[in-house]
């Protein structure tokens, strides 16, 4: 295959958004391409146990990624490891720019690239990374058996990766800077039913410290009281949020607050033919399943443009 290939549709992402969009792409025949820099899967790699996915009752987020992988595969979908430098809209079609100086054109692209996590911004976050300040449960939590860990948010992830770690560590704090969590109710019960979580309410971390190369401690605030403490913690995990990743998304694209990807009901963007899915999209819940709903609706969507592109360009 040539480097400067036309596809009908190029997928950015090989997250449940762009693997479901490859599926259903392969599905309806359409000449794709999916382009994936890290291990397809994206962030279900990073989660320890997946529990809402309907018609698996649990299961490991690197199983999921590993199934929808295989089930894209079994179809044909070409997958390509590289990363995305620009992706430059075009009226006849769109031009993706690898890092490996490849250049690939297709009459429609669907942007799955996902999020990354907030951070909190504080003295020592940065310093300490891979230190002790972590941002994945089920990648570092293995180095704190037995150990004191903290972890920060109060959202479904912060409160599952608590419960993941309670499994490792002797001691998990759970710091929220407010008065009840964000969490779905089950997973908030099982917090208060774990004996080795205990709640810190209303407070914010404002310093990490380390000693010898790892984190020792970190400095907390009641954000009611204003009281300061010093807490003694081996291990730092931080799980506020995440924000879009929109590096590639084209500058005449929409964006909603947050930078999110203002998208219609077909998941195409403000520029025909471009989509984008999944948590780079304004919406109202950001699951597994959506995602998945996403890369079906976007490429189903992309399956229609791409033909009547082709009936009007005469191509
Ligand atoms: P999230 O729902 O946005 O929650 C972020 C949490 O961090 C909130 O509790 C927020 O506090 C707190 N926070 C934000 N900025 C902060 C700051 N600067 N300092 C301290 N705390 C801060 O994010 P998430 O938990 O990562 O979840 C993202 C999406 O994935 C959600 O839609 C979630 O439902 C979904 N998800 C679902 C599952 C599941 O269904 N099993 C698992 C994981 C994630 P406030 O509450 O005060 O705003």
């Amino acid at each position: 295959m040539s480097e400067n290939q036309m596809y009908d549709l190029i997928i950015i992402g090989g997250g449940p958004g762009g693997l479901s969009a490859g599926i259903y792409a392969q599905r309806a025949s359409l000449k794709t391409v999916l382009i994936e820099k890290g291990a397809p899967g994206g962030q279900m790699n990073l989660t320890d146990e997946v529990e809402n996915y309907p018609g698996f009752e649990l299961l490991s987020g690197p199983e999921l990624s590993m199934k929808m992988n295989q089930h894209a595969e079994s179809l044909g979908l070409k997958m390509i490891s590289d990363e995305v430098d620009t992706i430059a809209p075009g009226d006849a079609s769109h031009t993706v720019k690898l890092a490996s100086g490849k250049e690939l054109s297709a009459l429609a692209v669907i942007i799955a690239t996902g999020g990354y996590p907030r951070k909190l911004g504080i003295p020592g976050e940065d310093e300490y990374y891979g230190k002790g300040v972590s941002f994945c449960a089920t990648c570092d939590g293995f180095f704190f058996r037995g150990k004191t860990v903290i972890v920060v948010g109060g959202g479904d992830t912060a409160v599952e990766e608590a419960l993941y770690l309670a499994k490792i560590a002797d001691k998990v704090y759970l710091a929220h800077r407010r008065d009840a969590l964000r969490a779905s109710p089950i997973l908030q019960q099982r917090v208060f039913d774990n004996d080795k979580i205990e709640m810190l309410w209303d407070t914010v971390p404002t310093a990490i410290h380390a000693e010898n190369g790892g984190v020792n401690s970190i400095t907390l605030k009641n954000v009611k009281t204003a009281e300061i403490n010093d807490l003694a913690v081996d291990g730092v995990f931080i799980f506020i949020g995440y924000l879009p990743n929109a590096r590639l998304v084209p500058e005449a694209v929409k964006r909603a607050d947050g930078g999110y990807v203002v998208t219609d009901k077909r998941c195409e963007t403000n520029i025909p033919g471009i989509f984008a899915i999944g948590d780079l999209a304004e919406k109202f819940a950001r699951q597994i399943v959506t995602a998945a709903g996403d890369g079906c609706t976007a490429a189903l969507a992309a399956a229609q443009y791409v033909e009547l592109k082709k009936a009007t360009d005469g191509l």
